[in-house]
């Protein structure tokens, strides 16, 4: 149990929640309680005060027999009592109500006067039983010519303050356990809710297997965290299935490339075999044998070089590079080819370029590129190889004359064992590995390679790398 989020969510809130209920319910009675006490205390005060200039008269206080504190409607519920100098009680309307004198607070208010002394300072309330609130005042005058002093007490009942307490306290108590179950199970409800996809997460990544990675989390996901995760999750499924996908794909293009010219060898060997033959003969067949077993290691080469560039083992030994001058010589490579074919290499690179990078393999990049405009030139084309720089970038730009690549498969040449007229390329020998490798070349050392071309009017490569 206490392993799930949900759970430990849910009893952090309740706890917090509890604490925070706890003090808030404590404030507010506290609270209310002072408010309340305070009020009682101003009305008691406003009675004792009434009380004192009803029992003054204009040249001193009021003969004991002539005081007359009127009657209150709201009889029980309050008392003024008056005491003189002796402490002796001279009025007193509470009846039967009950209420002890509070003699050690009239004693109090008697104590002779002294500057700064807080026996006598005026008012007192005190609770002293009955359910009455009782303030005692001292009032100095005068009486037939002498100072005289009077004692007024006056007392409220506190039943009404109590009963407003106890309906608070009770609904403080009721309301405290329900807020509380009704916020768990609300919590409850909404960590689960938001806690649902991880659920359904674990599920899926159970079902995901490498044959199967169709599996998706799915559904509408909110922008939160853990709709972010879910989202991340999916598409991470979806690059794992795009990568063990193109990985089924690599291995069924690479078999059945390596397959045919094993095949064209079987069925040339087989032929020879069949019955005896001249010298020329078998020299022509050793000859055909010799190019398909060429074309494999071409195949072997490439594909060792991919599964190299795949899983990192190629280190980059920069070094600062001539690019201006690499291309010259890359041409120069390409040269016999190109006469073969009677096709003219025309190099314009003025300008010094130069940038740190891995010289083969950027000489590996010129030679599939030059080699594929050659290739694909028509007998009197010119292949232009043109170097510069633009953006802070160098820019070598590798241009033909011949069929270009129609707009649909320019996205798909770079990819592995992808030719854009399969009939027409594999008479060249080119398995559609050349413009893959290139781009990872390109890629590796930070730059872009990009095609341009109208069809029957040539292609352009171009490839843009960070200078040094
Ligand atoms: P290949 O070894 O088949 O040439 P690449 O990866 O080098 O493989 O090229 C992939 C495909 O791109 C080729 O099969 C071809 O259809 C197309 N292609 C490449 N370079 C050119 C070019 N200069 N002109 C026309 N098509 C080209």
């Amino acid at each position: 149990m206490i392993n799930s989020l949900r759970v430990r969510l849910t009893l952090w809130y309740v706890l917090l929640l509890a604490i925070t209920l706890a003090l808030f319910s404590a404030a507010i009675y506290f609270a209310v309680r002072s408010a309340l006490y305070e009020t009682l205390d101003d009305s008691l005060e406003d009675r004792a005060n009434l009380a004192e200039s009803l029992i003054r008269m204009d040249d001193g206080f009021v003969p004991n027999d002539e005081i007359a504190i009127p009657g209150d409607p709201l009889e029980g519920e309050n008392f003024t009592r008056i005491y003189n100098g002796d402490g002796e009680l001279i009025f007193d309307n509470s009846g039967d109500l009950g209420v002890p004198e509070s003699e050690s607070a009239i004693a109090r208010a008697l104590l002779p006067r002294c500057d700064g002394c807080s026996h006598n300072s005026n008012t007192r309330h005190e609770d002293i039983g009955q359910g009455m609130r009782v303030l005692t005042q001292r009032v100095d005058g005068e009486l037939g010519g002498f100072e005289a002093v009077r004692v007024v007490e006056v007392g409220l009942s506190e039943g009404d303050l109590h009963d407003t307490l106890n309906i608070l306290f009770w609904t403080i108590v009721i309301a405290y356990p329900l807020a509380l179950i009704g916020a768990t199970a609300g919590v409850i409800f909404l960590a689960g809710r938001a806690l649902s996809p991880i659920d359904r997460m674990t599920q899926v990544a159970r079902r995901i297997t490498a044959e199967d990675l169709g599996q998706r989390i799915g559904g509408p996901q909110s922008n939160d965290e853990v709709g972010r995760l879910a989202r991340t999750f999916d598409e991470m499924i979806a690059r794992l299935d795009d990568a063990f996908q193109r990985q089924r794909q690599f291995t069924a293009d690479a078999s059945h490339e390596l397959r045919t010219p094993l095949t064209a060898i079987k069925g040339q060997t087989e032929v020879a075999l069949q019955r005896e033959r001249d010298t020329a003969g078998y020299q022509e067949v050793l000859r055909t044998v010799n190019a398909e077993v060429d074309r494999m290691i071409r195949l072997v080469a490439s594909l060792l070089a991919l599964a190299r560039a795949d899983s990192g083992e190629i280190p980059l030994s920069r070094e600062n590079v001539a690019l201006n001058e690499l291309v010259g010589d890359a041409a120069e490579q390409i040269g016999p080819i190109a006469a073969e074919k009677q096709v003219t290499v025309e190099v314009d690179a003025p300008q010094p370029v130069r940038l740190s990078a891995d010289q083969d393999l950027i000489l590996q990049l010129l030679l599939n590129l030059l080699d594929n405009a050659v290739k694909y030139s028509p007998p009197g084309g010119t292949v232009r190889a043109s170097v510069s720089t633009r953006d802070g970038q160098a820019e070598v730009r590798i241009a033909d004359e011949g069929p270009g690549i129609a707009q649909e498969h320019q996205d798909r040449i770079f990819d592995r064992f992808y030719r854009a007229d399969s009939a027409r390329t594999r008479a060249d020998g080119g398995a559609g590995l050349g413009l893959s490798i290139s781009r990872w070349i390109v890629e590796r050392h930070g730059g872009t390679i990009a095609v341009e071309s109208t069809p029957g009017h040539g292609a352009a490569f171009i490839v843009r790398l960070p200078l040094s």
